[in-house]
Formats: C-alpha cells, sequence, structure tokens
C-alpha cells in the first residue's frame, strides 16, 4: 500500500504525518478538572497502547487541571475546545501538547490571531475538525447540504484562516458518522491540502456495530493510504477505543506488535474445543509485545496449510494436537497439553 505523503507535525513528543508510524488516539470521559480520575483514566489508556490522549476542556478549571494532568502521563495531551478562545489560551499556557479547535468558529480576527500566536510560539499544533454536523449554513445552501463538497469546503475556510496568519503546524479531521460519506471526504480532502489526517466515524455507535462501522470506514481509508492517527468513537470504556484502534492497524499491517492469533472457524473436521482454547490463548498472549502470528486450528488435515503465514502454531487432532512453525509440523503433543507446550513455544522464540 502506498501512503500519501503528508506534512510531519510533531504533537508534544509523537510525530503525526509524513512517514511516521499511524497513531491511535483517544478521549477520556472524565471531568477533565477531575484530575485524579482524569490521570487515572489516561494511564490506563497509556496501558493498553494510546498514543495521544484528548480532553474536553469546558471551562477554566480544565485548563488549569491540564498543568497537573501532563506531569503525571506519558503521551501528548490535546485540548479539545468549543468556541471559547481564551481557553485556548489558557489549554495552551498551561501545557496542552496541540489544540482541536476550528478558527472559524471563535469569533473576531483578533481573538483567531490570539491563539494562533501563542500556538506559534508554543510550537503547539491545531487539529481542526470539521463534523457533518457543525457546517457552515452558507456551504449547506451552496451544495444542498451535508455532503463531502459542503465538508470540505467548511475545512478549507479553517484552514486558510490559520495560513493567513503565518501558521501551518495544523491537522485535519472530517468526520460524518455514515461511512460513505465518511470516505468520501477524507479522499476528497486529500486530494486538496498535504496536511496529516486524522481519520473517525463520528458517533460510531455502541461498542460491537460502532467496532465495524470504524473498521469498515477507518480501515477503507487506510487501506488507500490516507490517514496519519485515528481514533475510534464508541459509546463505552474508551480502552475499548485503544484496542479496535490497533487492532485495525495490525490487521493492515500499519502496526507490527503482539500476537495476532489466526483460528478457523471451526467446522465437522474439528475433534478438540477449539473456541475454549483460543480463548484461553488470546488472554494468555495479551502481554507479549513481539509481533507474532500464532494459529490455532482445528484440524491436521488444513490447518498448518491454512495458516502458513503464521510463525506458530497448533492443529488440533482426535486426543492430541501438533505444533507446527511456517506451515512444517514439528512435534505431536496430547491435548491437555497443547496450549502450554505452545506458549512454552513461543516464549523461546
Ligand atoms: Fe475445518 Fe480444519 Fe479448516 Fe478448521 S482448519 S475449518 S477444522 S478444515
Amino acid at each position: 500500500m502506498n501512503r500519501r505523503k503528508t506534512k510531519k507535525i510533531m504533537v508534544g513528543n509523537v510525530p503525526v504525518g509524513g512517514d511516521s508510524p499511524i497513531t491511535v488516539q483517544s478521549m477520556t470521559t472524565t471531568l477533565t478538572k477531575d484530575i485524579q480520575s482524569t490521570i487515572k483514566q489516561i494511564k490506563e489508556l497509556e496501558e493498553v497502547g494510546c498514543h495521544i490522549i484528548r480532553s474536553a476542556v469546558t471551562d477554566l478549571e480544565d485548563a488549569k487541571a491540564i498543568e497537573e494532568i501532563k506531569k503525571n502521563i506519558n503521551i501528548p495531551f490535546i485540548a479539545d475546545i468549543q468556541y471559547d478562545y481564551k481557553l485556548a489560551i489558557a489549554a495552551v499556557e498551561n501545557g496542552a501538547d496541540c489544540l482541536r479547535i476550528n478558527p472559524g468558529n471563535i469569533g473576531s480576527e483578533n481573538k483567531v490571531r490570539e491563539v494562533i500566536n501563542i500556538c506559534k510560539e508554543r510550537k503547539v499544533p491545531i487539529r481542526i475538525g470539521v463534523n457533518s454536523g457543525s457546517i457552515k449554513k452558507e456551504y449547506l445552501e451552496k451544495y444542498n447540504g451535508v455532503n463531502a463538497n459542503s465538508m470540505v469546503e467548511s475545512a478549507l475556510e479553517h484552514i486558510k484562516l490559520v495560513e493567513d496568519m503565518g501558521y501551518n503546524e495544523i491537522k485535519i479531521s472530517l468526520k460524518a458518522s455514515n461511512v460513505f460519506l465518511t470516505i468520501e471526504t477524507y479522499e476528497k480532502i486529500s486530494q486538496i491540502v498535504d496536511y496529516p489526517l486524522h481519520l473517525g466515524v463520528t458517533e460510531a455507535g455502541p461498542i460491537w456495530r460502532g467496532t465495524i462501522k470504524s473498521a469498515v470506514g477507518i480501515g477503507s481509508l487506510l487501506s488507500m493510504g490516507i490517514g496519519d492517527t485515528i481514533r475510534i468513537s464508541l459509546t463505552g470504556n474508551p480502552i475499548e477505543e485503544v484496542k479496535v484502534g490497533r487492532e485495525i492497524l495490525k490487521s493492515l499491517d500499519l502496526l507490527q506488535e503482539g500476537v495476532e492469533i489466526i483460528s478457523c472457524p471451526t467446522c465437522g473436521r474439528t475433534k478438540i474445543d477449539l473456541i475454549k482454547l483460543v480463548e484461553e490463548a488470546e488472554k494468555k498472549l495479551k502481554d507479549i509485545k513481539k509481533p507474532l502470528k500464532v494459529a490455532i486450528m482445528g484440524c491436521p488435515v488444513n490447518g498448518p496449510g491454512e495458516a502458513k503465514e503464521a510463525d506458530i502454531g497448533i492443529a488440533g487432532g482426535q486426543g492430541e494436537g501438533l505444533i507446527f512453525k511456517k506451515g512444517k509440523v514439528f512435534k505431536k503433543i496430547d491435548e491437555e497439553f497443547l496450549l502450554d507446550e505452545l506458549i512454552k513455544e513461543i516464549k523461546n522464540l
């Protein structure tokens, strides 16, 4: 896959765009001013591999909380601001590594300039984020409603405002809850500007449905080489957002980390409790960081062949199983010791 070339910006110490690895972001669900709860949640998200965190800044107390939060976390912090330019300034003064704000929404040119000036001074980038629900009336009329044209033109207006003030540390998001619209819009903007793109399907929904919708939308774009950082929006614990985001990247070989289990769907040839075996293996292998493909297949007839690309695997049989590496069988083990033996072999790899 040819990744589209974008400008590289720095969000704190994490590069976004250019040839930097694609990052996974999430957003806290705590009140930002509840400093201890916010730190706790960010640390939990760091644990599961979140690269960048964003929190809502709704008042001055939230903005001031950033200083203490930043002292206790290891990943860059983005302040999410709606309209109040004073909160944007306060967030940067208190250490935010990036602002999520739409310059066209914060009022007079002087206010925008004040925000841009402090961002310039502290080298803080700005994410311009247009959502399908927040397009200006003027563009909705011009383009007959919410569509890729009205979303892109809306984003270009915000971009121009920042560029005209001599700043171009920008990343862009153009999210819609409709997958087709999301894909079309990102494709369109990617042909016009070279700023890094933050991908997301907004308000994707509850965990199961939202995961599928996000995987289809974000996965389609990534497979076209579009996208530099991603956020999965799920109604649930943000830990799930990070896990899903990482799995989407892994499935496209954009993140090489941890164990990828390749397992068969089982059929009439399966003679072992494969579903239980896979569930247990998933739990036991979850902390391994080394990139590995592990196959767990139901039968020795097709298993090793079907999972040739796996580094190591097992194929169940009647009361026993085979352990194979790169499609070649090298050990026969009693069924009850199969999983333990597999784990032992993986640790020796
Ligand atoms: Fe059936 Fe064997 Fe294929 Fe699993 S690997 S689905 S048991 S044929």
